[in-house]
């Protein structure tokens, strides 16, 4: 049996399986892949588990920046089918704004509420302090309390991160309105990153957690809310969050050492050390009726269009990039036509650089953070390059 959240605590030279299989629609979803994350696994015996979806905000399915509500019911029938009693599953998340609203939209509460679920918003909970990178974080006590965890992330891309997976979707443990604050406090993406990755530690220890993927419709583009849907045809599994990462990003047609929060974990750090992603993973490939052990060469990759912002960073040598930088940044901008005055992202603003009154967003203030773009429902943020002033 591999490690449970072997990522977590020094990484150990051991193979870590990485199931998946390509399914094209949530309805030809079937038990096998949950067979063999769940081998080995007594599911009975967990007193509270948490199923962690990907509630980014109030997004319909059909938009895919959100956890497909069937994917959600494929594992709370398995669940249930395997003698889980109910009263000790819990559906939880907290979006950047308003939770309740964004379970109903995107359709997770309905399907709580069809095999009577607790779903509970984060934000709602009783909540215990945790020091994360000298900063004092909160986190919900069902999220502390649980002894397993399924995370259910989405496979996207992000405007800020490069791509948006396993180890980002935890981020939605913590409450509401704490979110922003801490994007203020972490507003670039390396420093992101390494709040994200403490984070993950601080979740996982002293739980198991296993993480199914829902990447049969993903994001690509200007994810994670206001890219384009994709159908990319894939479901995967491990028990290892960085594991789902690593695979994640390069079906995708990224450098998986391109993700800040992959780099960090897979060299525990050590930025000197080699890159040596591609060495820790067992990859089983599901198919018809055969499992078979394939490598990364053999993966049939999609390419997902990259975010606007990623471009200088891949394609110009580094120097040329930093001149680009030094000089020039993505701004975001309010799209006068679109734009609805929820003031949403007004609310979110870590910096309260956004005045909806007027529609203008003071650029002086702000700090690239691009919370706006992910939380404007309309997609009323728009994205201009402009000299840094
Ligand atoms: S830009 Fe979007 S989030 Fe902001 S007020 Fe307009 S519609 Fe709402
Ligand atoms: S205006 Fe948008 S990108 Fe700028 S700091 Fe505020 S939320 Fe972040």
């Amino acid at each position: 049996m591999d490690i449970i959240g072997s990522t977590i605590g020094p990484l150990v030279a051991k193979m870590i399986n990485i199931y998946y299989e390509e399914i094209g629609d949530y309805d030809s979803l079937n038990d096998k892949i949950l067979n063999l994350i769940f081998k080995d696994i007594n599911l009975k015996k967990y007193n509270k588990i948490l199923i962690k979806p990907n509630v980014l905000g109030p997004y319909p399915p059909d938009r895919c920046a959100t956890t497909h509500p069937k994917f959600l019911e494929w594992i709370i029938k398995y669940l249930l089918n395997e003698g889980v009693d109910r009263n000790k599953i819990i559906v939880g998340d907290s979006s950047g704004y308003s939770t309740k609203k964004s379970f109903e939209v995107s359709k997770i509460k309905e399907v709580c509420r069809k095999y009577n679920i607790n779903c509970k918003p984060f934000e709602k909970d009783k909540v215990v302090k945790v020091n994360i990178l000298d900063t004092k974080v909160i986190l919900p006590k069902t999220v502390l309390e649980s002894d397993l965890i399924i995370n259910l992330p989405k496979l996207k891309t992000h405007i800020l991160m490069k791509y948006t997976g396993a180890i980002k979707n935890l981020y939605g443990c913590i409450p509401g309105g704490l979110k922003p604050k801490l994007h203020g406090q972490y507003p670039k993406e390396y420093n992101f990153a390494e709040l994200l990755v403490e984070l993950y530690k601080v979740i996982g220890r002293n739980r198991e957690m296993i993480t199914i993927m829902d990447g049969i419709y993903g994001m690509e583009g200007n994810g994670p809310s206001n890219g384009n849907s994709i159908n990319s045809k894939i479901v995967i599994a491990s028990k290892d969050a960085l594991a789902v990462d690593i695979f994640a990003s390069y079906y995708i047609k990224y450098n998986p050492m391109d993700i800040i929060t992959n780099k960090i974990l897979i060299n525990n750090g050590n930025h000197k050390k080699r890159d040596i992603w591609q060495e820790n993973y067992k990859i089983i490939k599901l198919e018809e009726n055969v499992k078979r052990e394939v490598n990364f060469k053999e993966i049939d990759r999609i390419k997902f269009k990259k975010p606007d912002t990623y471009y200088l960073t891949s394609i110009m040598p580094p120097s040329i990039v930093k001149l680009i930088f030094s000089v020039m940044v993505q701004k975001p901008q309010i799209n006068r036509k679109k734009c609805k005055k929820c003031k949403v992202c007004q609310y979110i603003c870590p910096v309260e650089a956004i005045s909806i009154d007027n529609l203008k967003i003071d650029l002086k203030k702000c700090i690239n953070c691009y919370c706006c773009h992910e939380m404007c429902e309309f997609g009323a943020i728009d994205l201009k390059r402009r000299f840094l002033i």
